[in-house]
């Protein structure tokens, strides 16, 4: 149980100790509307790190208000530079159930597993938080494992004509993000997440999630770029399933690929 600290400061709160969370108030919020975003980000950040293992650095939630929107997050990206954390602009309006609900949090927190792989491959890094962010919310009993699969899968099919090609599939995802073609972006590179998915459920009997516990201890911190998350994620499996995939996203016609 975590006991939420005095919200006399202006800037930080920073939670009891294990929770390595730092929240950066950059707007004027109520005490109550502070309450409220914790308990959300506290909850969505437990899930994450139930599902993918504790992560070895502190993360930092900075919070502006988005009073018009009329969703409770209609904006957040992660912070990369030396560290680590997410921008969430709120609509501190809606109530809590609505921000628990919201896929953006379990999505951009899922960003944060893994270190930053380049723009060049945002099919890898924005296809496994389009992964991850269902199972979080899964976790957290905000909708049930079919309605999950559901969307997912009409995701896929929303992707796939945007596939439909002989060029490499890193390709076409580079065509699609100078596009704008966001979604069929994300849920084309979700693919490769669900690919491993499969392959370790069937050789190992773990989801990747569960292999993504032991990345965080041996492998998070000192992986520097998309070849060394794959090797890593081999050294893990004891295969070369990761790496030789990775290969085919980069050099494989789209459309076999996806
Ligand atoms: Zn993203």
């Amino acid at each position: 149980m975590v006991q939420f600290p005095a919200f006399t400061e202006k800037k930080s709160t920073v939670l009891p100790a294990g929770a390595n969370i730092v929240f950066h108030w950059e707007d004027d919020f109520s005490n109550d509307e502070k309450k409220k975003l914790i308990t959300w980000l506290n909850t969505t950040s437990n899930a994450a790190f139930k599902l993918l293992g504790n992560y070895p650095f502190e993360l930092h939630f900075h919070l502006y208000r988005a009073s018009s929107a009329n969703e409770p997050v209609p904006w957040a990206n992660t912070i990369r530079a030396g560290k680590q954390g997410v921008d969430f602009y709120v609509n501190p309006d809606f109530a809590l159930g609505d921000f628990l609900k919201d896929w953006t949090a379990p999505h951009e927190i899922s960003h944060l597993a893994i270190p930053a792989v380049g723009s060049d491959n945002a099919w890898f890094s924005e296809g496994f938080a389009s992964f991850l962010q269902g199972e979080i919310l899964v976790g957290m009993s905000e909708f049930p494992q079919e309605e999950i699969d559901a969307r997912y899968q009409a995701k896929r099919d929303m992707a796939e004509p945007f596939f439909d090609s002989k060029k490499p599939f890193a390709k076409i995802a580079s065509r699609l993000k100078r596009d704008h073609d966001y979604a069929a972006l994300y849920w084309g590179g979700a693919g490769f997440f669900a690919k491993l998915d499969e392959h370790l459920i069937k050789t190992k009997g773990i989801k990747f999630a569960e292999m993504l516990k032991s990345y965080q201890n041996c492998c998070r911190l000192s992986d520097q770029d998309l070849d060394d998350v794959v090797s890593s994620f081999d050294k893990i499996s004891g295969d070369a399933f990761s790496t030789e995939l990775l290969y085919k996203y980069r050099n494989e016609k789209a459309k076999d690929v996806f």
